[in-house]
């Protein structure tokens, strides 16, 4: 499991590059990742989420705890901020922010790159995509 850190500001998203010990704290989830690909992009680092505040109904924690694959949690999380496919004029949902991806796989152990390296390889198959930027569905 990654460290846990406390802050005197509680933002609910914490990451921090063990490498450099830069932490960046947000109300986004998304941030967090923006945070990854900036200091990837610069030094090859990679990120751990160290906290994450997610709430999450009993029914969507007992289908994430069903599985460590990344298809599966997207899925389940679909549930709790994907919009209803019935009641969407679109087709299908506006997705899952790949941020909250991130948070609820780092609880699984996965670093931001790990899980968006896994996110790549789902994609390839098939099994994810993207409904709009920086969010997404199951198939
Ligand atoms: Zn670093």
């Amino acid at each position: 499991m990654p460290y846990r850190t406390h802050h005197s500001r509680s933002a609910p998203f914490v990451a921090t590059c063990p490498d450099c010990e830069i932490e960046r704290s947000s109300d986004s989830a998304t941030e967090l990742v923006a945070f990854y690909r900036r200091h990837h992009r610069h030094t090859g680092h990679d990120i751990v989420v160290t906290r994450a505040d997610l709430e999450f109904s009993a029914a969507v924690t007992a289908a994430l705890d069903a599985s460590d694959d990344v298809a599966a949690v997207v899925d389940g999380l679909d549930a709790r901020y994907g919009v209803d496919k019935h009641d969407s004029i679109e087709s299908g949902t506006d997705g899952v922010p790949i941020g909250i991806v991130v948070a609820a796989m780092s609880e699984r152990g996965f670093t931001v790159g790990e899980t968006l390296e896994a996110i790549a390889g789902v994609r390839m198959t098939g099994a994810l995509y993207e409904p709009r930027d920086d969010h997404l569905a199951a198939f």
